[in-house]
């Protein structure tokens, strides 16, 4: 439907280029505003008719229209919420902080509307009758409405809406301190003598990291989690603990403005407050229901029985380091601050390999068309065509259109491969169109990452973690694009946040596979191929360091864990308590081991404290159960074939089992359907080297 009211904001109606991307030659700033106020009223007005329908409700007036009712919100949302992460201007920023919680009320407004709700109850038989999506469809909503406080009397209705606001505008001062004192922890260096050993290129960083901020000689400013580059890089030892330490010591109150402690506190405090109002024990058992972990039981069990094999392999790594550093520095004991440095050290005399002589073999267009979209067309017969007639939302932005083997068209597939002012760090991907048959509409999703943009002539070199980066985004995108779905809540990756990472993870595998790895790992300039000797060390890399990457990742997700499965009263009062709760949860977990502090510390954990995975970090680990499985059927696939597991059969079962079927169903339901089976864990200890 058009909106009267909005002229020709290019919002007020569907988009008409091929398969609905949004015209984003024709958007501007200042038609936001306009399409959410214009938005928000007219999805209030398709609730309110829904409420109102003097008709009994059916499956088509009431679960179906709440599936179509929106239109004009979500198109201006899609796009908004794409510059915000990828092109993002002051103003953007100014437009997303006053409309937040006018979301955030709209979405309460929906949720605590009794009227629609006892509608909805009244349907379960008639979706049951019209088939497994639509009665998945409709528990789905019935959930997501008790989940969000349907059943509280109206005066317990008002303290969640309090509370829900009041967490919204905590998650966001805790990120805005996050970020600053990311600025405030940055470590100045005056003596030049003193980045001795860092490669040239870096130097030249630091003195403009420096000079943008106005300031004399060096800066070297600090990346979100724990690591820091130049902690890895640097041989002067003194210079690797102040960073180390500037890291570390984030949000614990040396710098007022950056302080989280107190924010933390609210945070834990209220979300519990939160889960009791809605009948939970603490807010993880709330989170975990929603996934497909669905206890914080079988959160605890699984990241219980990772934790010791997890930090007696991280302890045999140490063993390793430490005489490493002692070849250096006699007598030395081993810090934290030593421990990358010379964990790539070892891996170097192990493997025989530099990372930085990979460089010119990974050159971005061969990663993508070599790599990835060769992958893509080995497995699943995907083809892809350049349309330069359509444009993206930023310089650099490209589109293509993807087919089936037999020429049908599928979808649209948007690369946003470089780092670009305004835009967020990290890599991800989410959806400009949903898939969905009721809407008749395909799939347009779009792949980020932050690739440095090299000079001008000059060809963009990838390092590995880039590659597999790349390569996991499009196991995102593969999601969106394949899925096939009817109702447009279901589609593609809107599945249960534990569940997400799972077919990323699994397109990873495709990177280290010996025919795409040797297609796409050519030389830049002479196309000459990676010797075969290094492709082999490069692959038995993959294993090392598993032991350091893990504890530390499982200490992050079992903070997470202990700051939720926390009643009101448990939160400390005072900040001081902040860093002895964190210490306590770490040594009650088996993970407080001081060579190998957690991925994020409480004072600068954005994932939990900014929102969006609170309680939710185990998530990427219970994925990887799925994926190293899944792995492992590929494989025995592969031998059934005997065509090394690019076998188009195989990708063929993926995508119609697993990969197409999105929230239509219970994802391990889909799961089932694969593997005949239940996910089991052995293919993951195995492949992080824990087994018993
Ligand atoms: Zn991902």
């Amino acid at each position: 439907m058009t909106s009267p009211t909005l002229g020709d904001n290019p919002f007020a109606a569907a988009s008409t280029l091929p398969y609905g991307l949004p015209d984003f030659s024709a958007i501007h700033t200042e038609h936001f505003r306009p399409a959410f106020d214009a938005g928000l009223a007219q999805q209030r007005a398709e609730w309110e008719a829904i409420a109102t329908d003097p008709q009994a409700p059916t499956l088509a007036n009431t679960l179906e229209a709440l599936e179509v009712s929106g239109r004009l919100l979500a198109r201006a949302l899609t796009v908004f919420y794409t510059l915000v992460s990828s092109a993002g201007t002051d103003e953007i920023r100014e437009i997303e902080a006053e409309y937040a919680p006018k979301l955030s009320e709209h979405r309460d407004a929906l949720y605590l509307d009794r009227r629609i709700f006892a509608r909805l109850e009244s349907l379960t038989d008639a979706a049951t009758q019209a088939g497994p999506e639509t009665d998945w469809l409709l528990r789905t909503h019935l959930k997501n409405f008790v989940r969000a406080g349907i059943r509280l009397d109206p005066e317990q209705q008002d303290r969640l809406r309090a509370l829900n606001g009041e967490l919204t505008s905590l998650e966001t001062e805790f990120s805005q301190r996050v970020v600053r004192g990311m600025e405030a922890a940055a470590v100045t260096v005056t003596d030049p003598a003193q980045l001795d050993g860092l490669a040239p290129d870096a130097v030249s960083a630091l003195a403009q990291a420096a000079t943008d901020r106005d300031a004399e000689g060096y800066l070297i400013t600090l990346q979100l989690p724990t690591p820091q580059a130049v902690v890895g890089q640097s041989p002067n030892r003194d210079l690797r603990r102040r960073v180390f330490e500037a890291s570390t010591g984030r949000g614990t109150g040396t710098d007022p403005d950056s302080d989280t402690r107190r924010v933390i506190l609210d945070l834990a405090r209220k979300r519990a407050e939160r889960a009791r109002l809605l009948g939970y024990a603490h807010h993880a058992a709330y989170v975990a229901e929603d996934g497909t972990a669905a206890t914080t039981e079988a959160v605890n069990e699984m990241l219980g029985r990772l934790a010791g094999p997890a930090v007696r392999n991280a302890r045999a790594e140490a063993g390793d380091l430490q005489s490493a550093l002692a070849a250096d520095e006699p007598g030395a004991e081993l810090a934290p601050w030593d421990w990358s440095l010379y964990a790539d050290r070892v891996r170097q005399q192990r493997f025989a390999f530099d990372e930085g002589e990979l460089r010119p073999y990974l050159e971005l267009e061969r990663v993508v068309t070599d790599g990835v979209f060769f992958a893509a067309n080995a497995i699943y017969g995907l083809e892809f065509t350049e349309r330069t007639d359509l444009t993206g939302y930023a310089d650099g932005v490209r589109v293509f259109e993807v087919r089936e083997a037999d020429g049908t068209a599928l979808g649209l597939f948007v690369a946003d491969y470089y780092a670009r002012e305004g835009k967020r760090g990290g890599a991800w991907m989410h959806n400009l169109v949903d898939q969905s048959d009721l809407l008749g509409l395909p799939p347009v999703v779009v792949n980020n990452l932050n690739v440095t943009r090299p000079a001008a002539g000059e060809p963009t070199l990838l390092t590995w973690d880039e590659v597999i980066t790349a390569f996991h985004e499009f196991g995102h995108a593969l999601h969106g694009l394949f899925s096939r779905v009817r109702y447009p809540s279901l589609s593609g990756t809107n599945v249960p946040r534990d569940f997400v990472e799972y077919p990323s993870q699994v397109n990873e595998m495709w990177a280290w596979h010996p025919t795409v790895l040797a297609n796409f790992a050519r030389h830049h300039r002479t196309s000459e191929p990676l010797d075969a000797a290094t492709l082999d060390q490069l692959r038995a890399s993959q294993a090392y360091g598993e032991g350091f990457a893990t504890t530390e990742y499982l200490a992050a997700a079992l903070l997470d864990q202990a700051w939720h499965q926390i009643t009101p009263e448990e939160v400390p009062d005072d900040v001081a308590g902040v860093e002895a709760f964190e210490a306590a949860a770490l040594e009650r977990a088996g993970v407080a081991y001081p060579l190998v502090p957690p991925r994020y510390r409480s004072t600068y954990f954005n994932h939990t404290f900014g929102g969006g995975y609170d309680a939710g970090y185990y998530s990427y680990i219970w994925s990887e159960v799925l994926d190293a499985d899944t792995v492992d059927w590929f494989a025995e696939e592969a031998a059934k074939d005997g065509d090394g597991g690019l076998n188009r059969a195989a990708g063929d079962t993926f995508r119609a089992k697993l990969l197409s079927r999105g929230h239509a169903q219970d994802p391990l339901q889909s799961y089932r359907d694969l593997r005949g089976r239940d996910a089991v864990i052995d293919p993951l200890l195995k492949r992080r080297g824990l087994g018993e």
